[in-house]
């Protein structure tokens, strides 16, 4: 058996979900913290993931592995992805026209609205690469470092359309990613060679960068705000990925194999 150790761009911990039958998109009210005097709301699948801290160990297990196997090859996922996507594309129109006053491209790029993007799990499916490993469905660091390197990770489709469908509205599409910025090059390039390009910023986790997920992407949003961007739709596989506001509206794409604080 390899060494179970972290992968740095996903210090995460694997946990244990099991998928309700027939699951769909659903609003789902969060606490976004007392910091924010109101909530916001997460588009995503009935399947919340709680935070199981298991120092050192980052594997869904051997239970679930049939369940999280079944859920991917039998397209279930790929499904639940696209209704995300669509919910998130349905709401971003509305959002522009009452931000922006209209969805024309030129309306929209004059408003600076802006999408913002996770990439692991998001964009690209991490489930091939993680299910091959031994044992399944856990992080091996050198082979997570070397698919980042070949851009092993097949892209999702059902973001990859609602990513292009935002940039032909005119939404200037972000990239807030726990990858660490030694992985730059390779990450931007494979975004371009995946058909999603045309991004403003790669925005990534400096090397010992302790903050957890949630944290660092929200202050990086908030870095985006004063910049003057107005954010619409985060998207993401995780709650950090959307947590803690700068935000209009957060569309949690279903991740039953892992979890990050
Ligand atoms: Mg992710």
């Amino acid at each position: 058996m390899p060494p179970l150790r972290a992968l740095p761009a996903l210090a995460a911990v694997l946990t244990v979900a099991v998928l309700a039958p027939g699951a769909s998109a659903e609003v789902v009210p969060v606490d976004p913290g007392a910091k924010l005097s109101a909530g916001k709301q997460i588009v995503g699948s009935g399947q919340n993931l709680p935070s199981m801290q298991a120092e050192g160990v980052y594997l869904v297990g051997p239970g679930p592995i049939a369940q999280v196997n079944a859920y991917y090859s039998s397209g279930a996922a790929a499904r639940d992805q696209r209704q995300v996507a669509g919910v998130a594309l349905r709401w971003t129109k509305r959002w522009l026209l009452e931000t922006c006053g209209g969805t024309t491209p030129s309306t929209v790029r004059a408003c600076k609205a802006a999408a913002v993007f996770d990439m692991d799990d998001t964009l690209v499916s991490w489930f091939p690469i993680l299910s091959s490993n031994d044992p399944a469905l856990s992080i091996d660091s050198s082979r997570s470092n070397e698919a980042m390197a070949t851009c092993a990770a097949p892209v999702i489709d059902g973001t990859r359309r609602l990513y292009r469908s935002l940039l032909a509205l005119g939404v200037t599409p972000i990239i807030i990613t726990g990858r660490e910025s030694s992985h730059r090059e390779e990450t931007e390039r494979c975004l371009d060679s995946l058909g999603m390009s045309e991004w403003q910023s790669v925005i990534m986790r400096e090397p010992g960068d302790a903050r957890s997920a949630a944290s660092f992407k929200s202050q990086a949003r908030k870095a985006l705000e004063r910049k003057g961007w107005r954010i619409g739709p985060s998207v993401g596989d995780q709650i950090s990925d959307m947590a803690f506001g700068h935000l209009g509206h957060g569309f949690l794409i279903p991740n039953p194999m892992y979890f990050i604080p």
